[in-house]
């Protein structure tokens, strides 16, 4: 249905990590609203009830190697269906501003003079480690957390990895899963093969797996558990306060009897 008396807008809206019940209020309200609903791969499937009957709903998921829309793509659908039908909502996993590409929206849709508002979401780089009781910071144990991209837009790895990998920070790596043993490598040439990792599949869904190792250990327990995407990777000593470290991984961190 074709409705030119509504007045063009667009609602940028974080999803969260997958739990559908991690969508924000706002963000709720902004999908009731809406007259079309753009929507990714990460986004939790009952999140989709909430739109209303009628609207339109369009998937333009991306996954690796099989882009069923391009960036350039999703800008104009946007543009064109607030012109269109009014109040677009476009809904992404995390929060859009978090390796989510929002930004560039944001900024397509501000040149085509089309009003935008935006609903952060909870990123998956803090909920997932967060809902296995792996805090990001703690205090006297670090100071700092990184969060990188596994994957940059040349498809290779972020050199920031290299940097995190000296200081003693928490970094947290997206996209990184299939270049584990790249990303092990460089902490092992500062010296860190014992430090504890953790990465999780499918974080806060029903779906979520994860296992705990160390940079030494981590590539083997990945292919032994045959974890995939989307997967995050959590490095530094704050994995050491997970509750299920087994004997083995306590005795190579020195927590034996702990
Ligand atoms: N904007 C999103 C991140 C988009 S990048 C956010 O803020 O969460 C996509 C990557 O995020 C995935 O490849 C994976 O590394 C990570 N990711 C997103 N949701 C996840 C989940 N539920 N469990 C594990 N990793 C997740």
């Amino acid at each position: 249905m074709i409705n030119t008396n509504k007045q063009p807008k667009i609602t940028l809206v974080g999803a969260g990590p997958g739990d559908p019940d991690l969508l924000t209020i706002k963000g709720l309200k902004a999908i009731q609203k809406a007259d079309v609903v753009l929507y990714d791969a990460l986004v939790g499937k009952e999140i989709l009830d909430h739109i209303p009957v009628g609207a339109i709903r369009i998937y333009v998921g991306k996954r690796a190697n099989n882009h069923r829309y391009s960036q350039d793509e999703i800008n104009e659908l946007l543009v064109r269906y607030a012109c269109l039908h009014g109040h677009v909502v476009r809904l992404k996993g995390g929060d859009p501003f978090v390796f989510g590409r929002g930004h560039e929206e944001l900024m397509f849709a501000t040149d085509h003079d089309i009003e935008v508002a935006i609903v952060p979401g909870i990123s998956s780089c803090i909920a997932v480690p967060e809902l296995q009781q792996v805090p990001l910071t703690r205090r006297g144990v670090n100071e700092s957390f990184w969060v990188l991209t596994g994957t940059t837009k040349d498809g290779v790895l972020s050199k920031d990895v290299a940097v995190a990998a000296q200081s003693s920070a928490t970094v947290v790596i997206l996209m990184g899963l299939k270049k584990i043993r790249e990303i092990a490598k460089i902490f092992r040439k500062n010296g860190r093969s014992n430090l504890p990792v953790m990465v999780v599949e499918n974080g806060s869904t029903e779906k979520e797996r994860s296992v705990l190792g160390t940079i030494n250990t981590i590539e083997n327990e990945i292919v032994k558990n045959k974890i995939s995407t989307p997967a995050i990777i959590v490095i530094g000593a704050v994995v050491g306060l997970h509750p299920n470290l087994n004997e083995k991984l306590k005795t190579v961190l020195g927590m034996a009897n702990k």
